[in-house]
């Protein structure tokens, strides 16, 4: 390394996610024979389903090889388009709608469009980390409010709105959660975006990655459903869950026209376009059979129920019912050990791979982060290991 080179500042901000470095762990120690349960990354064990992948293959095969349109393909967001009318009764117009390599690219280009130094972006914690790194990036203060286990990991309005000062310029929500499995119900929703008539220049961004694993008792609401904040609404959302397609690198942002211009800019600048067979697939994927959809959800659903069920009966372990995503996020306060030690003891004596919930901010701890992407018997068998670990 040259000593002399000096790295931009801003790049000492950038956090990580930790599910990747615990996967790197998990896969070496399989490699060195150790037999582990991987219950850390947060990515459905299923295949693309085939007959996206056979989309996807034909695009190739036709001669797709190109850039495409930065903004992606006019089918696919025609496509997305027709998507959310089909499933929220919303208009949102195909102009609106840029294809990105992977939902978490809103992330950075809300963070890029609206976080600079004084400014004050509020965001969920425990949350997905990479909104916390986004924001530090992006010179603006990172400001956290709590998601408690007492109320469902669901946030208040009332709470977020009381945070709101001059220097707010943006607000990022998650329902249902990652990593808590919490879905915040439409009245609470409602009283944000009524709540943020008040504060006309906070923009809102609403991570719906989650949308269609939502499975307690609680319905999923789409902040597209709330006409008064329309006009400063970023809405992330993508293929990676839906349609268990994490490495096809796909996502989709829906902005209003201001902010819509410069995130195309963005694009150009940064990426160009989305591989063009990936978009054919997408297209595939949106257009095509619905079922395989179903099908992954009530796999998760019934894992789920499993998940918490076992892990209740672990002496040190209580966990809630998740009502979406697909995570449990045990409290592990009886253990007496800390979110960190508790992971690594995990993976170093039974061989159980799973995250800190500090990974997700400094209230995820005492708690940690099992993700349902598991067979039930790999998630049987993890959970019987930990019976006498603590
Ligand atoms: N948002 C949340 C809450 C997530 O959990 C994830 C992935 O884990 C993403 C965004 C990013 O999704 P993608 O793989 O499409 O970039």
């Amino acid at each position: 390394m040259n000593k002399f080179h000096h790295i931009a500042d801003r790049n000492n901000n950038l956090g990580t996610e930790t599910a990747f470095t615990v996967l790197a762990k998990a896969n070496k120690l399989a490699s060195e024979g150790k037999n582990v349960i991987n219950l850390g990354i947060g990515q459905p064990d299923f295949e693309t389903p085939e007959h996206i992948v056979e989309a996807g293959i034909k695009a190739l095969k036709d001669g797709h090889h190109g850039y495409t349109q930065s903004i992606g393909i006019p089918q696919l967001r025609e496509a997305v388009s027709n998507d959310i009318n089909r499933r929220h009764k919303v208009q949102v117009s195909p102009d609106n709608i840029l294809i990105v390599p992977g939902g978490k690219v809103i992330i950075f280009f809300s963070a890029m469009l609206m976080g600079e130094k004084n400014k004050e972006i509020l965001y969920p914690n425990p949350g997905f980390p990479i909104y916390e790194s986004a924001i530090n990036y992006s010179g603006a203060k990172a400001v956290p409010y709590k998601l408690s286990e007492n109320k469902g990991f669901s946030f208040s309005a009332e709470d977020i709105l009381k945070k709101i000062n001059q220097n707010t310029s943006l607000i990022i929500i998650n329902s249902p959660a990652n990593p808590t499995g919490g879905v915040v119900p439409k009245f609470e929703l409602e009283k944000l975006a009524k709540g943020l008539e008040k504060f006309p220049n906070v923009v809102l961004m609403s991570d719906e990655i989650y949308d269609q694993f939502c499975f307690g008792d609680i319905n999923f609401t789409s902040m597209l459903k709330f006409p008064e904040i329309k006009d400063r609404l970023i809405i992330l959302n993508g293929w990676s869950k839906t349609y268990a397609m994490t490495g096809w690198r796909l996502g989709y942002g829906i902005f209003p026209k201001r902010l819509y211009e410069i995130a195309e800019k963005l694009a150009v600048n940064i990426h160009s376009c989305v591989n063009a067979s990936a978009q054919y697939a997408a297209l595939e994927a949106l257009t095509g059979p619905q079922e395989c959809v179903k099908e992954m959800n009530q796999a998760f659903k019934k894992r789920a129920t499993l998940m918490f069920t076992k892990l209740n009966e672990v002496k040190g372990l209580n966990c809630q019912k998740p009502n979406g995503a697909f995570y449990c996020f045990p409290n592990i306060s009886d253990t007496n050990k800390n979110s960190m030690e508790v992971q690594n003891l995990l993976l170093d004596k039974i061989g159980v791979a799973t995250v800190a919930g500090t990974s997700f901010g400094k209230y995820g701890e005492n708690y940690i982060r099992l993700s349902c992407a598991n067979s039930n018997d790999a998630i049987e068998e993890a959970i019987s290991r930990m019976k006498n670990i603590f």
